[in-house]
């Protein structure tokens, strides 16, 4: 159980960073929501998922391609809450286009979003978590930062940037009491893969239910989507003593993608 415990959770009022937040409220952590969006409707959901705890929910709207207003969410998380605990680096966009029409802005932005906002956050959180001897960071990669598909450039150089950065802060911690491992989800239905079902539909003129089988035969072998249940309950595994000496892992959960 993690009572006590601050969990900051970038990228949480929507899909896998939301299922993360409902999971850990649930071990008792008190949770620093982030992200874009409504924040109240996210926020009483997880304030109703804790039943005896009595658990605090804050949020910061950080923008995580803002490096100030990272700053800023971790020195909240510092004030309010003792300082963050258990570090979720979630937040994440997709584009999807050939490289040579890649739009710079799009390819500027995910790396920030997705790569540098992790360096951030982490560069931050670690003094609190080495000098308490206990923390984890956990880092919400994807398949795509284990092996390629077209048109992703840049998502999937920075989630391979990502798990690197993951076995890298993995050894320089190792002796710390604080863990680095990265999560490798495949495809997950939330408001981000649903704009993939989208264009995929469009693309072969079919409907969504469709869009979604042909997604799923071309890669996740299960046939199913991962839920972000299944990768909220992963994340508390890897808050548990059990997995107190799992470090720099990159761990699937992917119905059998990359075993391909
Ligand atoms: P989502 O679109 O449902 O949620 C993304 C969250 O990030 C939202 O809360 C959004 O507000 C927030 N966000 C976006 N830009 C932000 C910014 N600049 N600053 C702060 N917050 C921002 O997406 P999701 O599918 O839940 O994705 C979450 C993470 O999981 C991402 O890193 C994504 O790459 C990864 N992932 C998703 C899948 C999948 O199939 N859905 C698979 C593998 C990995």
């Amino acid at each position: 159980m993690l009572q006590g415990k601050c969990a900051v959770i970038t990228g949480s009022t929507s899909g896998i960073g939301l299922g993360m937040a409902l999971v850990l409220a649930r071990q008792g952590a008190n949770i620093v929501l982030n992200g874009f969006g409504d924040h109240e409707g996210p926020r009483t959901e997880v304030l109703a998922a804790d039943q005896a705890n009595g658990i605090r929910v804050g949020y910061h709207g950080a923008d995580m391609s803002k490096p100030a207003e990272i700053e800023a969410m971790m020195a909240y998380a510092d004030q309010e809450f003792g300082g963050c605990d258990i570090l979720v680096n979630n937040a994440g966009i997709q584009h999807v286009a050939p490289v040579e029409s890649f739009p710079v802005e799009r390819w500027d932005a995910i790396i920030a979003i997705n790569l540098s906002s992790a360096f951030h956050t982490t560069r931050l959180a670690l003094p609190g978590m080495k000098r308490k001897g206990w923390g984890r960071i956990i880092n919400v990669a994807s398949v795509h930062g284990l092996v390629a598909s077209a048109q992703k450039s840049a998502y999937v150089a920075a989630k391979h940037g990502l798990v690197g950065f993951t076995k890298s802060v993995a050894l320089e911690i190792a002796t710390s009491g604080v863990t680095a491992n990265a999560i490798c989800p495949g495809w997950v239905l939330t408001p981000l893969v649903q704009k993939q079902v989208d264009a995929r539909a469009l693309a072969d003129g079919v409907d969504g239910e469709e869009a979604k089988r042909r997604l799923l035969a071309e890669k996740q072998p299960s046939l199913q989507f991962t839920t972000p249940e299944q990768l909220g309950e992963l994340a508390a595994f890897l808050c548990s003593n059990a997995a107190s000496n799992v470090q720099g892992q990159a761990w699937s959960l992917d119905g059998g993608w990359t075993a391909q």
